[in-house]
């Protein structure tokens, strides 16, 4: 049985209650935030944000890949967006492997290697200095204005990576 059912009912709730309507495209805080895909990161309770406030670019371990430089052009040329938030969070799973051995294990199952970069790291600030440097250094984002943070799953605390 497939959990999307019970999205769907949970849907038809949310509608009937549905009080705000079509709202700008454009985020009313003027924040992108790229972050981890990891569940128990809801970055708009985390942050205190509601829908319209901000672009929320999510992906595994919240790296700043190829494709999220990408989302944030769209959001800052197009969507008038100025400030990026980062954030990374203790115990996050790309710690617990390596690209080698996930890319090997895969090839094994399925006979084909991965074409594309896996993404793990071996360091929470590191990583995040990364996407920091990642986001200076490219000439197709007009605003530089970014701040990265780690977000502790057991307290709900956000701290910042100093550069
Ligand atoms: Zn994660």
């Amino acid at each position: 049985m497939s959990f999307t059912g019970q999205l769907l009912a949970n849907n038809h709730s949310y509608a009937a209650g549905f009080a705000h309507g079509d709202l700008p495209s454009r985020p009313a805080k003027g924040v992108a935030i790229v972050a981890c895909m990891d569940a128990r990161l809801d970055i708009h309770k985390i942050l205190g944000l509601a829908e319209g406030d901000a672009h929320v670019i999510r992906n595994a371990g919240g790296t700043v890949t190829e494709d999220a430089l990408r989302s944030l052009v769209i959001s800052q040329w197009l969507l008038g967006t100025t400030e990026i938030v980062l954030i990374h969070h203790t115990g996050c799973g790309m710690l617990g492997f390596t690209d080698g051995d996930l890319a090997d294990r895969i090839a094994e199952a399925t006979g084909e290697r991965p074409s594309f970069s896996l993404g793990s790291f071996i360091d929470l600030e590191s990583n995040v200095r990364a996407g920091i440097a990642a986001i200076k250094g490219s000439p197709f984002l007009p605003h530089k204005n970014v701040r990265g943070f780690l977000y502790d799953v057991a307290t709900g605390r956000l701290e910042e990576v100093r550069p």
